[in-house]
């Protein structure tokens, strides 16, 4: 039967598409397509991991103590007996066959199906064989993490059947997302996160259609049930009736007609009706997604999430040969214009490793970004250096996030200084950098001129902005309608380091997610913003919105949105 559930629209498009759960597990699991080629020794992956757990549980019972209780060992006969049923097994074995999951994926995707039948049970004491169920899972992939995956996984490939395929899960760390990147999905759902949540900011820099918050949406999807994912309203739609299809297929087409007449300006000047000439740069996480900021016409990189190169190894970081490769690879894919790499800023909803609950009581206060880095100076150091390094290959520009303190700017200027150093007595080349402060912390944006002394550009990072000045978890979808870059406390502290980098002549960009809305673009322009940093796939939408505008016109009238108490009603659509 057909119903709807509702989340906040993160990516716009539709995407039409039978669904794919990736459950969540205690147990570190990776979601990967296998090659075709592969299914065969995926499944003896699966079966080598299957009968060293059987081996463990025999060899368990073969030596327990005369005086155990009968109930453990009846409990290890009933393990034994899941791990060889047949209906589980085949089940595994179709969705990597069919489906082409690697062995992990497959069996919890399998865990997950039984535990809907478990749950629906009406014998308690069947019912409560679900949590043997789980246990025998955790065997079997805790086995698997030690059998050696295929070397050649996760590359980007075609599916067993045409269809195109839709994600749900209940979350998806940014870890996960990137990993997804490289995949076939045509949209993907959450149930948690909120629209400037990293999970959200990676699902925009892969252009598909996301809804996040969906709440109970991997609740209420069964695996392989067609679903519709409305991204410009925020709804996903399953097990549609024909007739709505039909409706959204031909949404979906105008959708990308509208596309194929943006991409004509991928290459016009972006300069305003009054001839102010404007920066429009692209956000990446990644070395290779330059491609897509050449694609679009950005003029350099804004910010590179240096972050995700540290992400989901298991603790251990890449080094500096590694980051000064991929430093350099992204300056050098930019053929010269500025490439603006941001230093490591892991925390909050950005954990190092995937799944690892923090332990910290609130890490969105907590040791984050440059706190964190100050705080490991020898890891800051040696991406200090790589930075350093490929700056003489390309403009590198280095960012600094998440700044609120003197002390701070001395200890990363004298760290900076100290990296230097360091190279020049190896003998190696660096070259010259600019020096840019973010300027994400309400703190930050009251002191603006401190930051002016010392760094040579600001990049606004209003996500980060509008979650500490408003006290919004931006991650939290409990929170989410209270989460408003349209704030007048927010859009002052914007407007005002604005006006104080201009007064300096010093260069300012704005780099969180409303550099690339569309409905923000006057507004910024009002301000005096002459430079927005955004995913590339939204450059083209905001570049529209610039070739149609006045900047000088809207210099009043942005005075007067600032000084409204709801500004967001003095926004679209009748603004000039
Ligand atoms: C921001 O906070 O606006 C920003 C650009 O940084 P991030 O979204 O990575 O925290
Ligand atoms: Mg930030």
């Amino acid at each position: 039967m057909t119903f709807v559930v509702q989340g906040l629209p993160v990516a716009r498009g539709i995407a039409i598409g039978r669904a794919v759960l990736v459950a969540s597990s205690r147990v570190e699991v990776v979601h990967d397509f296998i090659e075709p080629e592969q299914v065969l020794a995926e499944l003896a992956r699966l079966r080598t991991a299957r009968d060293a757990v059987a081996a463990e549980l025999q060899r368990m019972q073969r030596e327990m103590p005369k005086d155990a209780p009968p109930e453990l060992t009846a409990l290890l006969d009933v393990h034994l007996l899941l791990l060889q049923d047949e209906t589980i097994g085949a089940g595994v074995r179709q969705w990597i066959t069919q489906r082409h999951y690697n062995a992990e994926w497959a069996l919890v995707t399998q865990l997950e199906v039984l535990v809907r039948q478990f749950d629906e049970m009406q014998d308690e004491y069947l019912r409560e064989r679900k949590a043997d169920l789980e246990q025998v899972v955790e065997r079997v992939l805790r086995r698997l993490k030690g059998v050696a995956p295929l070397a050649a996984m996760a590359a980007p490939r075609a599916r067993a059947q045409d269809e195109p395929l839709v994600l749900v899960a209940h979350d998806l760390s940014p870890a996960d997302m990137l990993q997804f990147k490289k995949s076939v999905f045509a949209g993907f759902v959450t149930d948690v996160g909120g629209k400037t949540s990293h999970t959200a900011i990676v699902a925009r820099s892969m252009d598909i259609p996301a809804v996040v918050g969906a709440r109970a949406a991997s609740d209420l999807v069964r695996q392989d049930d067609w679903v519709i994912i409305d991204g410009d309203a925020g709804v996903m739609i399953v097990d549609p009736t024909p007739i709505i299809r039909d409706e959204y297929a031909y949404k979906q087409r105008q959708g990308e007609l509208e596309r194929g007449r943006l991409a004509r300006l991928a290459h016009t000047p972006a300069v305003t009706l009054d001839g102010e000439r404007v920066e429009l740069l692209a956000n990446i996480e990644q070395p290779d997604d330059a491609a897509a900021a050449l694609a679009v016409g950005a003029v350099g990189v804004g910010l590179f999430r240096s972050e995700f190169l540290f992400m989901g190894r298991s603790g251990k970081l890449p080094d500096e040969e590694e980051q000064y490769q991929a430093y350099r690879r992204a300056a050098e894919a930019m053929h010269g214009m500025p490439v603006t790499i941001r230093t490591i800023d892991i925390g909050a909803d950005k954990p190092l490793d995937d799944r690892r609950e923090s332990t910290h009581l609130n890490p969105a206060l907590g040791l984050r970004a440059i706190r964190w880095s100050l705080s490991e100076p020898a890891m800051f150091l040696t991406q200090l250096r790589a930075l350093l390094r490929a700056a003489a290959h390309g403009q590198v520009h280095i960012l600094i996030p998440m700044l609120a303190h003197a002390s701070e700017i001395r200890q990363t200027l004298e760290l900076l200084a100290q990296a230097r150093a360091q190279i020049d007595a190896r003998g190696q080349v660096h070259g010259a950098v600019k020096l840019g402060a973010m300027i994400e912390v309400p703190a930050a944006a009251l002191s603006v001129k401190m930051f002016l002394r010392h760094f040579d550009f600001l990049s606004i990072g209003t996500n980060d902005l509008t979650q500490y000045t408003l006290a919004i978890d931006r991650a939290d979808d409990a929170v989410a309608h209270l989460y408003d870059p349209l704030h007048p406390a927010v859009l002052q502290l914007v407007a005002g380091t604005i006006a104080a980098a201009r007064a300096q002549g010093k260069g300012v960009t704005v780099c969180g997610e409303m550099a690339g809305d569309p409905q923000m673009t006057r507004l910024l322009l009002g301000m005096g913003l002459r430079s927005f940093s955004m995913h590339p796939s939204q450059i083209l939408t905001v570049k529209q919105e610039l070739l149609r505008a006045d900047a000088g016109q809207l210099v009043p009238w942005a005075q007067a949105v600032l000084a409204s108490d709801e500004p967001a009603a003095l926004l679209a659509p009748h603004d000039p």
